[in-house]
């Protein structure tokens, strides 16, 4: 018999693409081989971002389908995003597959898609094939999602999404407390998007039923109340293969490599680390304050300037900034996270705590200072500062600011106790365990290949 065939699908943004690569890898690994789709914008964008030695040496075969947007519109507005995904892409898929399973040899065995782009296994589950889904961030907050009945039943949320009043919520006593702010569906400020995306949710969970195992990149120990209230999601992280070389790791902007040379040129553990995933957006005040908050920290840092990181222009830093840190501080426009968090110089990182940056956190035992943007990264920080206790939160001003004074006091108070390491090394050999033989995420992820090499 022929290797297990798996057709893998992320949901088209950076958050995704990565941790779906890497669990690509992971399969590879098992024996899989992989088809692996992107839309074409992103495929263009992926290439482009490719060191030229890697493009064919991955086991990993990249295919695209179109995303039904035009070439001009903005993908970054989630009702556009949305209404075209729904309307357009089922079609492309389904003829991916069909033209895919048309070479015997080459037939599909088994179908992983982002929990979040669901209505793909309404296509999918037309082959009979294993159907497998990854959620690629917390479990509770697809614990959430998978409850909105509930929320509803209980008066929490109306029937169309709207939260009834502001307020701390648990799903279940365990559980850790939510904002009804920050549901996934109720955090974008305009209620046009709330309507589409809480009603693209509500699909979502009907869709996600067709797919036989519910994976996630999260650890048992973790979020040990959410795997007691969702059996039903399996925690197999994390899977990280990025800090492996000559491997597709499936960033969309180029890695400045050059920064861990200058990292090895840093004290251990002095380095503050600044990075705000692939979507955050600063003001122009809140991008000076932050400058100026890493100026008088007088730490070592290595902070990534994303294009398009500000609402204004991107280099929009305070007078003599770059003279006044010289030496000291380190500006790239993307940089090989999981290499740079993996470094020994690191001593915090600063992060708008995204998922895959929380769990890159915790399996590098780095404390954390938390500055959340959106929807379920305040989960994530309640995770890191209260739960498990291994960073503190920036607080904002009554502007909405965080202030430079916060940012160089609270890198000073996160330093200055050791505890906050302790805990967070403490973290990283429980993830260690997890993913070896006997640790709790190898068990899942085996019993998850095990299911879906039947074919
Ligand atoms: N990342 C990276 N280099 C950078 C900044 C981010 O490789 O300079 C990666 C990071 O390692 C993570 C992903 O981009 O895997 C961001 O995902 P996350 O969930 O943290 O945030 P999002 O972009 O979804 O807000």
């Amino acid at each position: 018999m022929g290797k297990p065939h798996a057709l893998l699908l992320p949901y088209p943004a950076q958050g995704h693409v990565i941790p779906l690569m890497e669990l690509a890898h992971c399969l590879v690994d098992r024996g899989f081989k992989i088809t692996f789709v992107n839309t074409e914008f992103t495929h263009k964008r992926l290439v482009a971002a490719l060191s030229k030695e890697l493009e064919d040496a991955d086991q990993i075969h990249l295919v695209t389908i179109p995303d039904g947007l035009g070439p001009g519109e903005d993908r970054n507005d989630f009702v556009l995003q949305i209404e075209a995904m729904l309307k357009f892409m089922p079609g492309f898929l389904e003829t991916l597959i069909e033209d895919t399973n048309k070479e015997s040899e080459n037939k599909i065995t088994c179908f992983i898609a982002d929990a979040s782009i669901a209505w793909s296994f309404e296509v999918a589950e037309k082959m009979g094939v294993r159907l497998g889904a990854f959620w690629p961030a917390n479990a509770g907050t697809l614990a959430t999602m998978l409850s909105i009945p509930k929320l509803i039943k209980e008066g929490i949320i109306g029937e169309d999404g709207t939260a009834k009043r502001r307020e701390m919520i648990k799903l279940s006593p365990g559980m850790p407390a939510m904002s009804t702010a920050h549901f996934a569906w109720n955090c974008f400020g305009d209620s046009k998007t709330e309507e589409v995306v809480f009603n693209y949710t509500v699909r979502n969970n009907q869709a996600l039923e067709f797919a036989e195992h519910i994976i996630c990149n999260s650890i048992y120990e973790l979020e040990q109340p959410v795997f007691t209230y969702a059996p039903n999601i399996l925690p197999v992280g994390p899977l990280l293969t990025g800090q492996r070389s000559g491997k597709l790791i499936g960033h969309f902007w180029p890695e400045d490599a050059t920064c861990t040379t200058w990292l090895d040129q840093q004290p251990a553990n002095s380095v503050v680390y600044v990075a705000f995933g692939s979507f955050t957006i600063f003001n122009q005040r809140q991008f000076q304050e932050l400058a100026d908050g890493l100026e008088i920290a007088g730490r070592p840092f290595l902070w990534v300037v994303r294009p398009g990181l500000t609402d204004g222009e991107t280099d929009a830093l305070p007078h003599g900034f770059r003279d006044k840190v010289e030496g000291r501080g380190r500006m790239v426009g993307w940089c090989p996270q999981q290499k740079v968090l993996a470094h020994p110089s690191i001593a915090c990182f600063i992060s708008h705590c995204g998922w895959n940056s929380t769990m890159e956190g915790v399996r590098n035992g780095v404390p954390f200072l938390c500055w959340p943007y959106f929807a379920d990264q305040f989960l994530n920080q309640s995770y890191i500062s209260d739960i498990w206790r291994t960073g503190l939160a920036l607080a904002p001003d009554d502007s909405g600011i965080v202030s430079s004074k916060e940012i160089k006091s609270k890198v000073e108070e996160l330093l200055a106790n050791d505890e906050f390491r302790g805990r967070a090394m403490a973290l990283k050999e429980m993830a260690n365990k997890s993913v070896k033989k006997g640790g709790s995420s190898f068990e899942n992820f085996n019993s998850f290949v095990d299911a879906m090499k039947e074919f």
